[in-house]
């Protein structure tokens, strides 16, 4: 058996937390965060989704530490969907041949472990993450597993390759019912991943969850014997399991949350003899108060039946309190098998068919009847190994760290190789209780998992290999950004008297057959001169370059520039494009973001897909991103696919950080960012809020996106009615805005585009996703814009997949740059299937040869007065894009069912090549 644990990532820009993958053969494990960036890093790797069945969600519940792990389910989710489908595929085709088919295994479900207020998180996202059939259960770890019997070793976990123990710590700043509810006697049974099996189908994977199984209790209408937060946390858990797998039906045994009205179904009014066999929970009203119905059996007695509500129609979560509790874990594989000795076996004579029994344990005869046990023709087993991994968040959690019991449990601690530390707070390290509990663990090796400036290079190496190349066709568009993270302070120096040792991304333990600690793979920045030693070896992209640089130095063509933007509000607006793919991110392109930076007006941010606050980051360094903040007037988002907003909380967050509050603690005076969003969007920020401060209620003015409806909550600042155009100045000065005009698209249910006239009388456009719209050209919305940001997902060709997709291809959204009078035209939002940039019939002037159009890459940073300039670098670009081999194939985003192609084919031909053997194994 090969075990290995890989140091997914360390925390640096690219994503803020620390991932660990646990890899068998067929088994992938996560431990640790799934922050922002994680999946990108991941992809950018290589590393297989599909393989993933368990993740353990390490620290408290919060969006450091889990803000990307609702695109990580959805993309898990899309994995195994599009393996299905592509298995059944290949089975029609056997069919067709009349070939035998094979089974098409699905994944049976994805566990999900973590702190308290798991479920919640999850939940909030119900408006906008759902998926058909991902039975994805989420294991919320409420309370203390060995609270009352320190001294226990029975794992908490369970499942053929490993043992985990949940090790729960908590802040000494943690309100009193917390740390109470640490220490309450735990009602959860000992899990086993058998227990989730879901053999018929029918029940829900979730009702298996021992916690839970004495809820049912409550069918004949006796008194409920667990608390009201029990109840509330069913309700949570029904909500996510529709989320994904809406095929499941809710577990009929729940009570229905009656008497708060929250329940994930409602009742609807039916003749006793129309109701369904399944009913088994019936109510009546008697003076306005529902209660069980107890009779008569009249057909036509009028009663209420609970009916089942999609998980998106559920309309409040009950209210979760913050948590400060974190989860820590330790881990251990099973006792491996020996290796098995052919050569010896068949010289005792064991028959070949007999081989398999002398592997799993039982001894059999050779020839002239002796016996042959295992221990006769296998290796010794090595003793079983394993790994801890704790996350301290700052130094309350120390205290209850290092009093765990499980520390001073030999029977548990035996074997273990290492522990990982992930620490958000360099001081942790310097805290001499932490140092001596390294030292008195001196036998385990103890690495740090932390945030070291300077000194971790860039995670997504094919973005920075792109980047370095870009910024050789020109370095002003493309400017250079840092390899390594952060703002080039001091690397810490490893110091070999520290009980510690500080590891980078790529390194590797391997646990069996035996442990070895693995530098190998560690990541380093890409190497410039191989780099630059490819970018020449076409020397057509070079050509072209210099061609375009010659024809931009020229004064006519500069003076030319400059007359026909004389009448431009803001020449030196600056647009960024943060991340300009569709979907998912990619190796080149993060999800969608655009960057627009007006001097003297403020900053605006056009969408914020997941880590858009990292790519700001590896763009300007922290302090330059902060600084970037500091002037942020705005966030669009376009509409609720995940690709979109995801980055919004963590972006609130740190402005909520930089932007001190008023002094005179005035909401009036109170500097804030507005969110301009659908109010299902503001719901889930709110609803987000409930479990840290984020700056919703502080920082954040809600305006709504809906044209007559208010954002849920007046207490943000914002309740008028919203009118369209908006031109109130009382509402938009603060934000630099004179005026926004929106109208629907055709793309999903809140999809908007949108028109921002700012103080200056800058006019910017913005499509957000969707078909092309005669309504978002007019002049009530976007006529005459001085640049227009338009999606152009999909090629020409695929005029087709741009129709079923709802988005546009390069000559549609060409079309509305000319419907629209636009001065300035920057495309984005390009499939990650095709790499190459569209080819513009025009050679890149809009039909009537006005408009200069430019293609977003990430990091691009592009002068609005400058865009002829930019227009004439294409030629370069394209043929540096020419030579990319497609690597990513996506569906209709949002949905963001992309994934990648070659991960799909690697896992067909394992599945099949797994029924082989099986099929050899059984002959
Ligand atoms: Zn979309």
């Amino acid at each position: 058996m090969l075990c290995y644990l890989d140091v997914v990532s360390t925390p640096t820009v690219d994503t803020p937390g620390a991932c660990l993958r646990l890899a068998f053969d067929q088994r992938h494990y996560i431990f640790g965060n799934v922050s922002e960036g994680t999946q990108r890093i991941m992809a950018s790797k290589r590393m297989s989704m599909a393989k993933v069945e368990d993740i353990f969600l390490s620290g408290p519940v919060d969006w450091h530490a889990n803000g990307g792990l609702l695109g990580f389910l959805l993309t898990i989710a899309d994995v195994h969907e599009t393996i299905a489908g592509a298995l059944r595929e290949a089975n029609r085709e056997k069919k067709a041949k009349g070939k035998k088919t094979d089974a098409v295994t699905t994944v049976d479900h994805v566990n999900i472990h973590g702190a308290k207020n798991l479920a919640h998180m999850l939940a909030t996202a119900r408006k906008f993450v759902f998926r058909k059939a991902f039975p994805l259960v989420p294991w919320e770890i409420r309370d203390d597993p060995r609270v009352n019997t320190p001294d226990a070793d029975k794992p908490d976990w369970e499942d053929e390759n490993i043992r985990v123990w949940y090790v729960p710590v908590v802040s000494d700043k943690a309100e009193a019912p917390e740390a109470a509810a640490a220490a309450q006697p735990s009602k959860s049974k000992k899990r086993k991943a058998e227990q989730m099996s879901d053999s018929d189908g029918e029940t829900a994977p979730a009702a298996a969850q021992p916690q839970q199984s004495d809820i049912g209790a409550n069918e004949s209408g006796s008194t409920p014997t667990t608390s009201q937060d029990d109840v509330d946390q069913e309700m949570r858990l029904d909500v996510v399991q529709k989320m994904f797998n809406s095929r499941a039906a809710w577990n009929r045994n729940r009570p229905v949350a009656l008497f708060n009205g929250q329940s994930v179904r409602r009742l609807e009014e039916m003749k006793l003899g129309k109701v369904p066999l399944w009913a088994q929970d019936l109510f009546c009203e008697v003076d306005g108060v529902v209660q069980r119905y107890m009779g008569p059996l009249d057909p036509n007695a009028t009663v209420l039946v609970p009916v089942d509500m999609k998980a998106s129609e559920v309309p409040h979560l009950l209210p979760v309190g913050k948590s400060q509790m974190s989860i820590c874990y330790i881990v251990k594989v099973h006792k491996g098998k020996g290796k098995f000795n052919v050569a010896k076996a068949m010289e005792l004579g064991v028959k070949k068919q007999e081989f398999k029994l002398l592997v799993d344990g039982t001894t059999v005869l050779g020839k002239d009847g002796i016996e042959v046990t295992p221990e006769m023709v296998l290796s010794p087993v090595p003793e079983p190994s394993g790994f801890a991994l704790v996350e301290v968040p700052d130094a309350s959690y120390i205290d209850s760290l290092l009093s765990r019991p499980e520390w001073k449990n030999e029977r548990i601690m035996a074997g273990l190789a290492a522990m990982y530390w992930i620490i958000r707070d360099a001081e942790i390290l310097h805290d001499e209780r932490v140092q001596s509990f390294m030292r008195e663990h001196a036998e385990v090796k103890h690495t740090i998992l932390s945030k070291s400036e300077g000194s971790s290079p860039c995670l997504i190496q094919n973005s920075a290999v792109e980047r370095t190349r870009l910024n050789m066709v020109e370095n002003d568009l493309f400017p250079s950004v840092s390899h390594t993270d952060g703002d080039g302070s001091i690397a810490q120096q490893q110091d070999a008297t520290l009980p510690y040792e500080l590891t980078l991304a790529g390194a590797q333990l391997r646990i069996a057959p035996r442990v070895a600690h693995l530098k190998d793979n560690l990541v380093s920045p890409p190497k410039e001169e191989e780099i630059m030693e490819k970018f020449l070896s076409d020397p057509e992209i070079l050509r072209l370059a210099t061609e375009a640089k010659t024809k931009v130095s020229d004064p006519a063509f500069l003076s030319a520039m400059a007359a026909s933007t004389a009448d431009l509000p803001n020449p030196d607006a600056e647009i960024v494009p943060l991340g300009t793919g569709s979907a998912l991110p990619s190796r080149s392109r993060n999800v969608s973001c655009t960057l627009v930076r007006v001097p003297g007006v403020g900053s605006y941010l056009l969408d914020c897909g997941e880590n858009s606050l990292g790519q700001l980051r590896r763009m300007y360094g922290y302090a330059g991103a902060d600084e970037v903040l500091r002037d942020l007037k705005a966030i669009w988002i376009s509409h609720s696919h995940a690709d979109h907003h995801l980055g919004t909380i963590s972006v609130l967050k740190r402005f909520s950080e930089v932007v001190p509050l008023s002094p005179s603690n005035h909401p009036e005076e109170q500097q804030k960012v507005a969110v301009i969003a659908h109010p299902y969007y503001h719901r889930f920020l709110a609803e987000y809020a409930q479990l840290e401060p984020i700056g919703l209620d502080t920082h954040a003015f809600l305006i709504s996106s809906e044209p007559g409806a208010a954002p849920p909550s007046p207490a943000n600042g914002f309740s008028k009615e919203v009118k369209n155009p908006m031109d109130d100045p009382a509402i938009l000065s603060p934000f630099g805005l004179s005026r926004i005009a929106m109208c629907a698209v055709d793309h999903c249910d809140d999809a908007r585009a949108v028109a921002f006239t700012l103080t200056s009388g800058l006019k910017i456009a913005y499509s957000g996703d969707c078909r092309p719209s005669r309504a978002f050209a007019s002049d009530a919305v976007g006529g005459d814009a001085h640049l227009l940001i338009h999606e152009a997902t999909l090629d020409d060709e695929l005029q087709k997949d741009a129709v079923l997709k709802k988005h546009c291809t390069t000559s549609e959204a060409l079309w509305v740059a000319k419907e629209m009078r636009a001065k300035n035209v920057l495309l984005t939002h390009f499939s990650q299937r095709y790499p190459k940039l569209p080819e513009i019939q025009n050679g890149g002037e809009r039909g009537d040869g006005e408009a200069p159009v430019v293609f977003a890459f990430d990091f691009m940073r592009v002068r609005l007065g400058e865009f002829r300039k930019a227009r004439e670098f294409v030629p370069a670009l394209q043929r540096l894009r020419q030579e990319k081999k497609a690597a990513v194939v996506d569906g209709a985003d949002g949905k963001v069912d992309t994934i990648v192609e070659e991960m799909v084919e690697e896992v067909v031909q394992e599945v099949e090549a797994e029924v082989m053997a099986k099929k050899t194994t059984d002959v």
